[in-house]
Protein backbone atom coordinates (compact mmCIF):
# COMPACT_ATOMS: atom_id res chain seq x y z
CA UNK A 1 0.00 0.00 0.00
CA UNK A 2 1.22 3.53 -0.83
CA UNK A 3 2.55 5.60 2.00
CA UNK A 4 2.35 9.22 2.34
CA UNK A 5 3.04 11.93 5.21
CA UNK A 6 0.07 13.74 4.32
CA UNK A 7 -3.70 12.75 2.88
CA UNK A 8 -6.06 15.60 2.22
CA UNK A 9 -9.56 14.50 1.36
CA UNK A 10 -11.86 17.05 -0.29
CA UNK A 11 -11.52 19.62 -3.24
CA UNK A 12 -12.81 23.31 -2.35
CA UNK A 13 -10.46 26.31 -1.44
CA UNK A 14 -9.79 24.62 1.96
CA UNK A 15 -8.33 21.43 0.33
CA UNK A 16 -6.36 23.70 -2.56
CA UNK A 17 -4.72 25.88 -0.27
CA UNK A 18 -3.61 23.27 2.21
CA UNK A 19 -2.37 21.68 -0.64
CA UNK A 20 -0.44 24.54 -1.81
CA UNK A 21 0.94 25.12 1.62
CA UNK A 22 1.62 21.40 2.11
CA UNK A 23 3.49 21.16 -0.82
CA UNK A 24 6.00 23.92 -0.50
CA UNK A 25 6.45 22.54 2.79
CA UNK A 26 8.40 19.14 1.38
CA UNK A 27 4.63 17.23 2.26
CA UNK A 28 4.56 15.88 -1.28
CA UNK A 29 0.30 15.76 -0.65
CA UNK A 30 -2.23 13.77 -2.09
CA UNK A 31 -5.51 14.81 -2.81
CA UNK A 32 -8.02 12.81 -2.95
CA UNK A 33 -10.70 15.24 -4.59
CA UNK A 34 -13.52 13.44 -4.60
CA UNK A 35 -15.86 12.30 -8.24
CA UNK A 36 -19.67 11.21 -7.19
CA UNK A 37 -19.37 13.50 -3.53
CA UNK A 38 -19.88 16.47 -4.88
CA UNK A 39 -18.07 18.17 -8.25
CA UNK A 40 -14.05 18.03 -7.76
CA UNK A 41 -13.10 21.71 -6.81
CA UNK A 42 -16.10 21.86 -5.07
CA UNK A 43 -18.83 23.82 -4.57
CA UNK A 44 -17.85 27.11 -6.59
CA UNK A 45 -17.99 24.40 -9.46
CA UNK A 46 -21.88 24.91 -8.98
CA UNK A 47 -21.52 29.08 -10.07
CA UNK A 48 -20.91 31.72 -11.39
CA UNK A 49 -19.45 35.19 -10.91
CA UNK A 50 -17.56 35.29 -7.69
CA UNK A 51 -17.35 38.99 -6.48
CA UNK A 52 -15.95 38.32 -3.23
CA UNK A 53 -12.40 36.49 -3.64
CA UNK A 54 -9.86 38.92 -3.05
CA UNK A 55 -7.19 39.66 -5.77
CA UNK A 56 -9.76 39.74 -8.46
CA UNK A 57 -11.21 43.19 -8.91
CA UNK A 58 -13.28 42.41 -12.05
CA UNK A 59 -15.06 39.22 -9.81
CA UNK A 60 -14.07 36.00 -11.71
CA UNK A 61 -15.94 32.80 -12.33
CA UNK A 62 -16.17 30.04 -9.75
CA UNK A 63 -14.89 27.07 -11.88
CA UNK A 64 -11.90 29.42 -12.99
CA UNK A 65 -10.60 30.45 -9.49
CA UNK A 66 -10.84 26.70 -8.31
CA UNK A 67 -8.79 25.90 -11.72
CA UNK A 68 -6.54 28.18 -10.60
CA UNK A 69 -5.92 27.00 -7.07
CA UNK A 70 -5.46 23.38 -7.94
CA UNK A 71 -3.07 24.39 -10.72
CA UNK A 72 -1.25 26.19 -8.04
CA UNK A 73 -0.92 23.38 -6.18
CA UNK A 74 0.34 20.91 -8.76
CA UNK A 75 2.58 23.25 -9.76
CA UNK A 76 4.60 22.30 -6.38
CA UNK A 77 3.98 18.53 -6.38
CA UNK A 78 0.67 17.87 -5.35
CA UNK A 79 -0.66 14.32 -6.33
CA UNK A 80 -4.65 13.92 -7.48
CA UNK A 81 -6.88 11.08 -7.14
CA UNK A 82 -10.17 12.00 -8.56
CA UNK A 83 -11.64 9.46 -6.32
CA UNK A 84 -14.19 9.49 -3.58
CA UNK A 85 -12.85 8.45 0.13
CA UNK A 86 -15.56 6.09 0.94
CA UNK A 87 -14.08 5.31 4.62
CA UNK A 88 -10.82 5.95 6.56
CA UNK A 89 -9.82 4.09 9.33
CA UNK A 90 -8.33 6.18 12.35
CA UNK A 91 -8.50 3.64 14.54
CA UNK A 92 -4.28 2.92 13.43
CA UNK A 93 -1.26 4.99 12.55
CA UNK A 94 -0.56 5.46 9.77
CA UNK A 95 -3.79 6.58 9.56
CA UNK A 96 -5.59 4.10 6.16
CA UNK A 97 -7.50 6.38 3.57
CA UNK A 98 -9.71 3.99 1.57
CA UNK A 99 -10.97 5.29 -1.59
CA UNK A 100 -13.11 3.59 -4.28
CA UNK A 101 -10.13 1.56 -5.36
CA UNK A 102 -7.13 2.75 -3.66
CA UNK A 103 -6.00 2.73 -0.28
CA UNK A 104 -3.47 4.90 1.19
CA UNK A 105 -1.55 5.04 4.37
CA UNK A 106 -1.32 8.41 5.83
CA UNK A 107 0.72 9.74 8.55
CA UNK A 108 -1.69 12.64 8.71
CA UNK A 109 -4.66 13.78 7.45
CA UNK A 110 -6.65 17.05 6.47
CA UNK A 111 -10.30 16.54 6.06
CA UNK A 112 -11.83 19.32 3.68
CA UNK A 113 -14.69 17.95 2.29
CA UNK A 114 -16.99 20.58 2.61
CA UNK A 115 -21.13 20.88 2.93
CA UNK A 116 -23.75 20.74 1.07
CA UNK A 117 -26.56 23.18 0.90
CA UNK A 118 -29.82 21.84 1.20
CA UNK A 119 -32.00 22.81 -1.76
CA UNK A 120 -36.05 21.88 -2.27
CA UNK A 121 -37.03 20.57 -5.11
CA UNK A 122 -39.27 22.74 -6.52
CA UNK A 123 -40.11 23.30 -10.24
CA UNK A 124 -38.15 25.80 -11.49
CA UNK A 125 -35.24 25.65 -9.17
CA UNK A 126 -33.29 23.16 -10.66
CA UNK A 127 -30.11 22.96 -12.15
CA UNK A 128 -30.67 23.75 -15.75
CA UNK A 129 -33.78 25.70 -14.79
CA UNK A 130 -33.57 28.59 -12.53
CA UNK A 131 -30.78 27.33 -10.24
CA UNK A 132 -27.92 30.66 -10.08
CA UNK A 133 -30.54 32.51 -12.24
CA UNK A 134 -32.12 34.20 -9.72
CA UNK A 135 -32.26 30.90 -7.01
CA UNK A 136 -29.40 30.44 -5.05
CA UNK A 137 -28.27 28.92 -1.25
CA UNK A 138 -26.13 31.94 -0.36
CA UNK A 139 -27.18 35.35 0.55
CA UNK A 140 -23.75 36.99 1.26
CA UNK A 141 -22.16 35.31 -1.94
CA UNK A 142 -25.01 36.26 -4.00
CA UNK A 143 -27.30 38.92 -2.32
CA UNK A 144 -25.53 42.36 -4.40
CA UNK A 145 -25.76 41.00 -7.98
CA UNK A 146 -27.76 43.35 -9.66
CA UNK A 147 -30.66 41.59 -10.29
CA UNK A 148 -31.92 41.44 -6.92
CA UNK A 149 -31.21 45.52 -6.45
CA UNK A 150 -34.52 47.05 -5.68
CA UNK A 151 -37.01 44.14 -6.38
CA UNK A 152 -38.66 41.61 -3.97
CA UNK A 153 -36.55 38.76 -2.98
CA UNK A 154 -38.01 35.23 -0.98
CA UNK A 155 -36.30 33.48 1.52
CA UNK A 156 -37.28 30.17 2.62
CA UNK A 157 -36.62 28.83 5.95
CA UNK A 158 -37.40 29.42 9.30
CA UNK A 159 -34.51 29.32 11.40
CA UNK A 160 -31.55 31.65 12.39
CA UNK A 161 -29.67 31.51 9.38
CA UNK A 162 -32.70 32.11 7.30
CA UNK A 163 -33.62 35.49 8.93
CA UNK A 164 -29.71 36.57 9.21
CA UNK A 165 -30.27 36.40 5.37
CA UNK A 166 -33.49 37.86 4.97
CA UNK A 167 -31.79 40.89 7.27
CA UNK A 168 -28.83 40.94 5.00
CA UNK A 169 -30.90 40.79 1.90
CA UNK A 170 -32.71 43.78 3.50
CA UNK A 171 -30.23 46.25 1.87
CA UNK A 172 -30.37 45.21 -1.77
CA UNK A 173 -34.20 43.87 -2.17
CA UNK A 174 -37.19 46.39 -2.00
CA UNK A 175 -39.04 44.12 0.09
CA UNK A 176 -38.37 40.44 1.46
CA UNK A 177 -40.41 37.66 2.03
CA UNK A 178 -39.62 34.83 4.26
CA UNK A 179 -41.58 32.10 3.03
CA UNK A 180 -42.03 29.32 6.42
CA UNK A 181 -44.21 26.53 6.07
CA UNK A 182 -44.99 26.29 10.23
CA UNK A 183 -46.98 29.35 12.27
CA UNK A 184 -43.70 30.08 14.12
CA UNK A 185 -40.33 30.28 13.88
CA UNK A 186 -37.44 28.00 15.12
CA UNK A 187 -34.89 30.29 14.91
CA UNK A 188 -34.12 32.29 18.19
CA UNK A 189 -36.13 35.13 20.17
CA UNK A 190 -34.25 37.46 19.37
CA UNK A 191 -33.30 36.68 15.72
CA UNK A 192 -37.27 36.25 15.22
CA UNK A 193 -38.34 39.33 16.73
CA UNK A 194 -35.72 40.93 15.02
CA UNK A 195 -37.30 39.87 11.62
CA UNK A 196 -40.76 40.26 12.62
CA UNK A 197 -39.81 44.15 13.42
CA UNK A 198 -37.91 45.18 9.95
CA UNK A 199 -39.86 46.90 8.50
CA UNK A 200 -39.06 45.44 4.72
CA UNK A 201 -39.36 41.76 5.81
CA UNK A 202 -42.72 39.79 6.00
CA UNK A 203 -43.38 36.23 7.01
CA UNK A 204 -45.29 34.35 4.78
CA UNK A 205 -46.52 31.97 7.86
CA UNK A 206 -47.85 28.39 6.41
CA UNK A 207 -46.72 29.03 2.98
CA UNK A 208 -44.57 27.19 0.45
CA UNK A 209 -42.77 28.33 -2.70
CA UNK A 210 -44.83 25.86 -5.42
CA UNK A 211 -43.00 26.96 -8.70
CA UNK A 212 -40.74 29.41 -9.70
CA UNK A 213 -40.88 30.74 -13.06
CA UNK A 214 -39.59 33.73 -15.43
CA UNK A 215 -37.84 33.96 -18.66
CA UNK A 216 -34.12 34.27 -18.42
CA UNK A 217 -34.10 34.83 -14.89
CA UNK A 218 -36.65 34.27 -11.98
CA UNK A 219 -39.29 36.53 -13.20
CA UNK A 220 -41.93 35.18 -10.29
CA UNK A 221 -43.44 32.43 -7.55
CA UNK A 222 -46.53 30.66 -7.07
CA UNK A 223 -47.11 30.36 -3.49
CA UNK A 224 -49.05 28.37 -1.62
CA UNK A 225 -51.25 28.42 1.60
CA UNK A 226 -50.19 24.94 3.49
CA UNK A 227 -53.47 25.10 5.26
CA UNK A 228 -56.10 26.72 2.35
CA UNK A 229 -54.14 25.13 -0.78
CA UNK A 230 -54.79 28.63 -1.90
CA UNK A 231 -52.16 29.71 -4.81
CA UNK A 232 -50.78 33.21 -5.49
CA UNK A 233 -48.25 34.34 -8.11
CA UNK A 234 -45.77 37.38 -7.02
CA UNK A 235 -43.21 39.24 -8.49
CA UNK A 236 -39.76 37.70 -7.47
CA UNK A 237 -36.17 38.40 -8.52
CA UNK A 238 -34.73 36.09 -6.14
CA UNK A 239 -35.34 32.72 -4.28
CA UNK A 240 -33.03 32.09 -1.32
CA UNK A 241 -32.74 28.55 -0.12
CA UNK A 242 -31.53 29.13 4.15
CA UNK A 243 -32.97 25.55 5.24
CA UNK A 244 -29.39 24.56 6.75
CA UNK A 245 -26.32 22.42 4.70
CA UNK A 246 -24.85 18.79 5.24
CA UNK A 247 -21.83 18.55 6.14
CA UNK A 248 -20.20 16.16 4.17
CA UNK A 249 -18.51 13.89 6.92
CA UNK A 250 -20.61 10.10 6.54
CA UNK A 251 -17.46 8.69 5.53
CA UNK A 252 -15.92 9.16 8.86
CA UNK A 253 -18.67 6.76 10.50
CA UNK A 254 -18.21 7.89 14.13
CA UNK A 255 -14.74 8.02 14.66
CA UNK A 256 -14.11 11.73 15.31
CA UNK A 257 -16.02 14.16 17.34
CA UNK A 258 -19.10 16.03 15.48
CA UNK A 259 -21.66 18.43 16.50
CA UNK A 260 -25.26 17.55 16.45
CA UNK A 261 -25.35 18.88 12.92
CA UNK A 262 -22.70 16.38 11.74
CA UNK A 263 -19.70 19.75 11.78
CA UNK A 264 -16.42 18.61 12.54
CA UNK A 265 -15.65 19.87 16.17
CA UNK A 266 -12.27 21.15 16.10
CA UNK A 267 -10.05 23.09 18.94
CA UNK A 268 -11.03 26.89 18.86
CA UNK A 269 -8.94 28.42 17.34
CA UNK A 270 -7.22 26.00 15.39
CA UNK A 271 -8.19 22.89 13.05
CA UNK A 272 -7.08 20.28 15.08
CA UNK A 273 -9.81 17.55 15.60
CA UNK A 274 -10.39 15.15 18.36
CA UNK A 275 -7.90 12.48 17.39
CA UNK A 276 -4.62 13.52 16.74
CA UNK A 277 -2.82 14.49 13.43
CA UNK A 278 -6.57 14.60 11.66
CA UNK A 279 -7.06 18.30 10.94
CA UNK A 280 -9.97 19.67 9.45
CA UNK A 281 -10.68 23.01 7.59
CA UNK A 282 -13.47 24.76 5.49
CA UNK A 283 -16.81 24.57 5.29
CA UNK A 284 -17.02 20.55 7.21
CA UNK A 285 -16.04 22.57 10.29
CA UNK A 286 -17.48 26.15 9.84
CA UNK A 287 -21.32 26.24 10.07
CA UNK A 288 -20.80 30.60 10.31
CA UNK A 289 -18.66 32.03 7.82
CA UNK A 290 -18.60 29.29 5.06
CA UNK A 291 -16.97 31.53 2.52
CA UNK A 292 -14.69 30.64 0.30
CA UNK A 293 -11.83 32.80 1.49
CA UNK A 294 -12.50 31.84 5.07
CA UNK A 295 -12.40 28.28 3.92
CA UNK A 296 -8.87 28.73 2.36
CA UNK A 297 -7.98 30.62 4.92
CA UNK A 298 -8.53 27.62 7.06
CA UNK A 299 -6.69 25.05 4.92
CA UNK A 300 -3.37 26.95 4.70
CA UNK A 301 -4.11 26.64 9.20
CA UNK A 302 -4.19 23.16 8.59
CA UNK A 303 -1.55 23.07 6.39
CA UNK A 304 0.52 24.21 8.90
CA UNK A 305 -0.69 21.90 12.00
CA UNK A 306 0.04 19.22 10.09
CA UNK A 307 3.55 20.45 9.23
CA UNK A 308 4.40 21.13 12.99
CA UNK A 309 2.37 18.20 14.47
CA UNK A 310 4.90 16.12 11.92
CA UNK A 311 8.01 17.74 12.64
CA UNK A 312 6.95 17.51 16.42
CA UNK A 313 7.36 13.33 16.04
CA UNK A 314 10.33 13.43 13.91
C1 LIG B 1 -23.95 28.31 -5.44
C2 LIG B 1 -22.92 28.78 -4.46
C3 LIG B 1 -22.33 30.02 -4.63
C4 LIG B 1 -21.36 30.45 -3.74
N1 LIG B 1 -20.78 31.65 -3.96
C5 LIG B 1 -19.80 32.06 -3.13
C6 LIG B 1 -19.16 33.32 -3.35
O1 LIG B 1 -19.51 34.07 -4.27
N2 LIG B 1 -18.16 33.67 -2.50
C7 LIG B 1 -17.77 32.88 -1.45
O2 LIG B 1 -16.84 33.24 -0.73
N3 LIG B 1 -18.38 31.70 -1.21
C8 LIG B 1 -19.37 31.28 -2.03
N4 LIG B 1 -20.01 30.09 -1.78
C9 LIG B 1 -19.59 29.32 -0.60
C10 LIG B 1 -18.29 28.58 -0.94
O3 LIG B 1 -18.45 27.90 -2.14
C11 LIG B 1 -17.93 27.62 0.17
O4 LIG B 1 -17.83 28.31 1.40
C12 LIG B 1 -16.57 26.97 -0.11
O5 LIG B 1 -16.58 26.35 -1.38
C13 LIG B 1 -16.24 25.93 0.94
O6 LIG B 1 -15.05 25.34 0.58
P1 LIG B 1 -14.52 23.98 1.15
O7 LIG B 1 -13.10 23.93 0.76
O8 LIG B 1 -14.86 23.80 2.56
O9 LIG B 1 -15.26 22.80 0.37
P2 LIG B 1 -16.35 22.64 -0.78
O10 LIG B 1 -16.29 23.76 -1.75
O11 LIG B 1 -17.64 22.35 -0.11
O12 LIG B 1 -15.81 21.36 -1.53
C14 LIG B 1 -15.61 20.15 -0.91
C15 LIG B 1 -15.46 19.09 -2.00
O13 LIG B 1 -14.82 17.95 -1.44
C16 LIG B 1 -15.15 16.83 -2.21
N5 LIG B 1 -15.56 15.72 -1.34
C17 LIG B 1 -16.65 15.62 -0.53
N6 LIG B 1 -16.70 14.42 0.06
C18 LIG B 1 -15.61 13.74 -0.38
C19 LIG B 1 -15.11 12.45 -0.15
N7 LIG B 1 -15.72 11.58 0.68
N8 LIG B 1 -13.98 12.06 -0.78
C20 LIG B 1 -13.33 12.93 -1.61
N9 LIG B 1 -13.77 14.16 -1.87
C21 LIG B 1 -14.89 14.56 -1.28
C22 LIG B 1 -16.32 17.20 -3.12
O14 LIG B 1 -15.82 17.35 -4.44
C23 LIG B 1 -16.77 18.53 -2.56
O15 LIG B 1 -17.32 19.30 -3.58
C24 LIG B 1 -20.98 29.63 -2.66
C25 LIG B 1 -21.58 28.38 -2.47
C26 LIG B 1 -22.55 27.96 -3.36
C27 LIG B 1 -23.20 26.60 -3.17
Amino acid sequence: MQKRKLVIIGSGPAAYTAAIYAARANLAPLVYEGFYAGPAGGQLMTTTEVENFPGFPEGVMGPELMDKMRKQAERFSTTFVTEDVGSIDLGVHPFVVKGSSTNVQAEAVIIATGASAKRLDIPGAGDGEFWQKGVTACAVCDGAAPIFRNKSLFVIGGGDSAIEEAIFLTKFGSKVYIVHRRDQFRASKIMSERALQHPKIEVLWNHTIAKIEGEQVVGSVILEDLLSKKQTKMEAAGVFFAIGHNPNTAFLQGQLELDATGYIKVKLGTTLTSREGVFAAGDVQDKVYRQAVSAAGSGCMAALDAERWLSSRE
